[in-house]
């Protein structure tokens, strides 16, 4: 086996581990969930120097001071959207891409947005390299959704709000579910929202913390951060 074979076949144990320690065993049990997270190479969409903690159970830093979040809450994300192949996708920041490349694993045709022009660039770039075909990653305020796309059957922030944004809402099919971490800059709540009008369904997921969504539906730009592109 040449080197670069002999570290993929190392990722991939490395992978397998990473599902059984700190997804399967504490409890996500969709099986097609699993397998697209044994398939992702989460190694390519970590900054190079972090290559040999990419398996670890904790959330990374990327470019921009923004974050690819920990194995789990991927898992738990994806799970909650209970994708079965084929349904149509919104994800509200794009960061390295993984979220996006594991939601195409399971099949989904995904619409990602970014707000950082230099993630954005490198996410659509990595995503085209590894042939996620099904992604399409855009520019711009993943907050207000993307009506030109719409109607979406799941919608999935993984960036906090600050409230539900009604518009976002209204850009899914009916039923469809919303999942995002809604509350304060500094801790949220995971929520999962069946969208049924006129019923709606809330559940908790889990308290979490995601760094912010900034834009017209999500956080005004702070002066100290956030504003890498506001200027
Ligand atoms: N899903 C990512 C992690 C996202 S972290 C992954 O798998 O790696 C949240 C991301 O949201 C950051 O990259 C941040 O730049 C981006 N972001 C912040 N405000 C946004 C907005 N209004 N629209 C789209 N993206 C936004």
């Amino acid at each position: 086996m040449n080197e670069a074979a002999s570290s993929e076949a190392a990722f991939q144990t490395e992978r397998s581990r990473m599902v059984e320690r700190d997804l399967r065993r504490r409890g996500i049990r969709d099986a097609r969930v699993l397998d697209a997270m044994r398939r992702v190479p989460r190694h390519r969409f970590v900054s190079p120097d972090l290559v040999h903690a990419a398996y670890a159970d904790s959330p990374l830093p990327t470019m921009d001071g923004q974050t690819i979040s920990q194995p789990y809450i991927v898992a738990l994300m994806t799970q909650a959207l209970a994708l079965r192949g084929g349904e149509k996708v919104l994800e509200l920041g794009t960061g390295s891409g993984y979220q996006a490349a594991v939601l195409a694993e399971l099949g989904a045709e995904v619409w990602t947005v970014e707000r950082s022009p230099t993630l954005f660039a490198a996410a659509a770039s990595l995503l085209a390299a590894l042939a996620y075909e099904r992604v399409h990653p855009l520019h711009g305020d993943g907050t207000v959704g993307l009506p030109t796309q719409a109607p979406f059957d799941a919608i999935l922030a993984t960036g906090s709000l600050p409230r539900v944004p009604r518009g976002l809402l209204i850009q899914l099919r009916r039923p469809g579910v919303f999942v995002a971490p809604i509350g304060t800059r500094d801790d949220q709540r995971l929520l999962r929202i069946e969208y049924d009008p006129p019923h709606e369904r809330e559940e908790t997921l889990c308290v979490c913390r995601f760094v912010p969504l900034v834009g017209a539906a999500g956080w005004p730009p702070t002066a100290e951060r956030d504003v890498e592109d506001g200027r």
